[in-house]
């Protein structure tokens, strides 16, 4: 079926589907124009999928490995043949800039084609004449999706892919702010996969309430804040669903006296300001060794300077996503001005020659540690740089938070790095790097940063119950 980029649909038993009467518009953060309008959805379309997707599951369970994996390829091709259009929309609902937003669909693409290379779970424990114990991995049923607007679609395909190769049927709730994209990539899937198996519902803040209490939903995997992610236990705990949590973060990087301040701070720049800061795994705050601190602080100057704002076919930072997020940011920099803080590039006032809600790379000479923006999540084009001299210390104060999503630790030298490195408290630790993921490896947050794993074989046993089964002859 061919697919119309302009017009917005539920996707409900492999057919597009209206909510008649009832819809919303998200607006363009890069504009403040409002967007076309997507479905409502009521609880009469969550029950609906709900019992759409309990038929469909027994019957996704019984299809061989092979071919659930076959037909995650096949969708990933089907992302990349529409590259182009689901990028424009990608766009058009968060913001991100050209370049970005093309990456994010070639990332999802690589993604949903990594996780069909993993092995089906399962051991054998015991075998021999007497006995014979394995331990097998079986679908929950309906698997619930619900991602935040940072990375509509890549961080949906982490979880996609995993529910359905495991066998699992899969309804997906997109953010609010970015609707877009997901019901079109939905309708892609409605193509590929039978009827019931992946379905696709917009709304508003009440959907994901009521597809988390829904006794029919076995799992919820959420993506999103810590704040949030509380409330989903909450109400999953009603029917014991199972629950993986990916939440926020407030990664460090603990830069030390032996780096090249130049690579080092594009490095890390990349990493702090791509997608405007509104990474979960974006450098958040950086310790720099006081022998070379003035040096790296000045090469992130003219890191943070150089990088162009807009929507550009040569941009690097676009809007902040959404107005919620903006009011954030913008009460971030104010509290930066109000308590005399050093703004060593950008500036605490938004970008108002834009329309949208621009916010210039901002770099915070050695704010002290209880400063707002080194305690809490920016998740904005914000980076505070502090001085450390002992090691000791330093990891101390990298570790005092309630988050542990990532850190990372920059030297040429190794003994120090692996130092370092064992005493992060997170759950994603890189030496020299910062932020990479593949669906290789298992990806989990420390603290309240997340409950379960997503990503390797870890993450694909998220999505099964165990079944220890126990053989001995007969007689
Ligand atoms: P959010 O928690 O506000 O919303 C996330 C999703 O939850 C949205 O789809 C939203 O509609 C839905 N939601 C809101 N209230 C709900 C409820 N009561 N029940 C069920 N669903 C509900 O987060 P956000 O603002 O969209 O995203 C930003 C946050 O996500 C940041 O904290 C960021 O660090 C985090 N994040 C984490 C990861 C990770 O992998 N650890 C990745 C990206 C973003």
């Amino acid at each position: 079926m061919p697919i119309n980029f302009g017009k917005f649909f539920n996707s409900i038993d492999g057919k597009t589907s209206d909510t008649p009467g009832k819809s919303r518009r998200a607006t363009n953060p890069s504009t403040s124009e409002l967007n076309p309008e997507v479905p409502l959805s009521t609880l009469d379309d969550v029950n609906r999928a709900v019992e759409i997707a309990q038929k469909a599951a027994p019957l996704w369970a019984a299809v061989p490995w092979d071919e659930r994996v076959d037909a995650v390829g096949r969708l990933a091709d089907a992302l990349e043949a529409n590259a182009e259009d689901l990028a424009k929309l990608i766009m058009m609902q968060q913001g991100k800039p050209p370049m970005w937003a093309h990456h994010e669909i070639t990332t999802s693409v690589q993604w949903l084609r990594g996780f069909c290379n993993l092995s089906p779970p399962g051991t054998v424990i015991e075998d021999t004449e007497a006995c014979k114990i394995t331990t097998r991995y079986t679908p929950l049923g309906v698997v619930v999706g619900i991602v935040p607007w940072n990375f509509s679609i890549q961080l949906a395909c982490a979880k996609i892919a995993p529910a359905l190769i495991t066998g699992n049927v899969f309804i997906w709730k997109p953010s609010p702010y970015t609707p877009y994209c997901t019901l079109k990539v939905a309708e892609l899937a409605s193509n590929i996969f039978p009827a019931g198996v992946v379905q696709a519902l917009s709304g508003d803040d009440n959907l994901g309430q009521w597809l988390t209490q829904h006794p029919g939903v076995n799992m919820v995997s959420f993506t999103g804040s810590a704040a949030v992610g509380k409330q989903i236990v909450a109400s999953c705990s009603k029917t014991l669903k199972r629950v993986t949590l990916e939440l926020g973060g407030n990664d460090a990087s603990i830069v030390c006296s032996d780096v090249d301040p130049l690579e080092v701070a594009s490095k890390i720049g990349l990493v702090a300001f791509a997608n405007a800061g509104q990474i979960c795994i974006a450098v958040k705050r950086v310790y720099v060794h006081e022998s070379v601190y003035d040096s790296v602080l000045a090469a992130f100057v003219g890191y943070a300077k150089a990088l162009k704002v807009g929507m550009d076919a040569d941009s690097f930072i676009g809007p902040i996503s959404n107005e919620r997020q903006y009011e954030r940011i913008k009460s971030l920099l104010t509290d930066i001005e109000q308590s005399g803080l050093v703004v060593a590039a950008g500036s605490t006032r938004p970008l108002l020659d834009k329309a949208g809600y621009f916010i210039a790379p901002t770099i915070i000479d050695n704010p002290p540690d209880d400063a707002r923006i080194v305690v809490e999540e920016q998740f904005g084009p914000i980076l505070p740089v502090m001085k450390w001299s002992d090691e000791d210390d330093v990891i101390k104060r990298v570790n005092l938070t309630e988050f542990g999503l990532g850190a990372s630790v920059w030297t040429r030298d190794t003994s120090q790095a692996d130092r370092i490195a064992a005493r992060l408290e997170a759950g994603n630790v890189w030496v020299n790097c910062h932020a990479e993921m593949q669906p290789s490896t298992p990806f989990s947050g420390h603290k309240q940063s997340g409950l379960g794993v997503e990503m390797g074989e870890d993450g694909l046993k998220a999505y099964c119950n165990v079944q220890s089964v126990w053989k001995k002859p007969a007689n």
